[in-house]
């Protein structure tokens, strides 16, 4: 326990914990302001919260996030769950059907969809494993094919080596993260996702009529949002200004030229 914590509140001679009143009060909680004592206090990001704060998921923002996804399927988990299935049926079938030089392809196919099915199970082994389904798919196409299947073999293993870096899915196998890694995430999914939705929706008004308008409304409540001192802090402020612009940019573009186009189809 930190001994001379760095945001504690001087409190003044004589007052004592709220929860325990027979301890002398160390300090004010940062969220609600009740005096803790050094049995009950919690340091969280670096403020000190009495015990009834400290665990709330707006103070230990981070750990609500990894409690959120902890063993939870990702969008990478389904994927390859689903190229499983692919690959045991064409494996299945390969190996049923197929000739005979095409057996070690087959066998590939269902030992890759075994692999695949343990990964979307969550079994700790298959994220490792399923590195070695491309490893394992450029050296068998090599026996095969040759050079070629080397080089169709480069994309699945990036993103292979993507998946296994992947924070979300790191969580879904119930890896540990390190804080930093999980600031990012939690920046990418959490922070500010209306003034993200204003952002993109800005990019697709330009190509988009019409959608504009929602890119401009998202952009406006996503900056309303913005507040750096909050707890978390809320950010995307360049996102949610650069979305107002884009909105007005494409609305402007989309007048101009249905103007322009009606002229035309009236002379
Ligand atoms: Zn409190
Ligand atoms: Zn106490």
């Amino acid at each position: 326990m930190n001994a001379q914590p760095l945001s504690a509140t001087p409190v003044t001679e004589g007052a004592v914990c709220n929860t325990h009143p027979d301890r002398a009060a160390l300090g004010t909680c940062a969220r609600c302001g009740t005096f803790y004592c050094s049995e009950d206090r919690e340091l969280v990001h670096g403020k000190i919260y009495c015990g009834t704060c400290a665990v709330l998921p707006e103070v230990d923002y981070l750990e609500a996030f990894r409690l959120k996804y902890w063993g939870k399927r990702d969008a990478w988990a389904w994927l390859v769950g689903l190229g499983a299935v692919a690959n045991i049926l064409l494996g299945g079938i390969t190996v049923a059907v197929g000739a005979a030089e095409s057996l070690l392809f087959g066998l590939f196919l269902l030992a890759a969809g075994v692999v695949g099915a343990c990964f979307w199970l969550g079994m700790p082994w298959a994220r490792l494993g399923f590195l070695f389904v491309p490893v394992g798919s450029i050296i068998v196409g090599a026996a095969t094919e040759g050079a070629v299947a080397i080089a169709r073999g480069v994309l699945p293993l990036a993103i292979a080596i993507c998946i296994y870096n992947d924070t979300r899915n790191k969580l879904f196998f119930k890896e540990p993260v390190p804080a930093e890694t999980l600031q990012k995430a939690w920046d990418l999914y959490m922070n500010n996702t209306m003034a993200r939705a204003g952002f993109y929706l800005g990019i697709l008004g330009v190509l988009v009529p019409g959608v504009g308008v929602i890119a401009i409304i998202c952009s406006v409540i996503g900056l309303r949002r913005v507040n750096p001192n909050a707890h978390p802090p809320i950010g995307r402020k360049g996102q949610a200004i650069t979305g107002i612009i884009l909105g007005c940019i494409s609305l402007v573009g989309w007048v101009a030229m249905m103007t322009a186009f009606s002229r035309a189809m009236g002379d």
